[in-house]
């Protein structure tokens, strides 16, 4: 069986996937506590520090798919 790599893991920008953007951690989104909207995209983070930076600083981690 074939895997691919793990940079699926880290394709925030076209999936939004259940991935803390600011520290790149998985996040299984039923136990998350820590989340904000941006743009219209739901973003899941570990920590509220983790959530905290990324409202501070969203364009760091969301580039505009236009
Ligand atoms: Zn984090």
């Amino acid at each position: 069986m074939e895997f691919l790599q793990d940079d699926t893991v880290f394709d925030t920008t076209s999936k939004h996937a259940n991935v803390d953007v600011v520290c790149g951690m998985d996040i299984i989104e039923e136990k998350c506590k820590h989340r904000s909207e941006y743009r219209g995209s739901t973003y899941y983070f570990c920590s509220s520090p983790c959530q905290k930076h990324f409202d501070d600083y969203p364009e760091r981690y969301v580039w505009d798919e236009a």
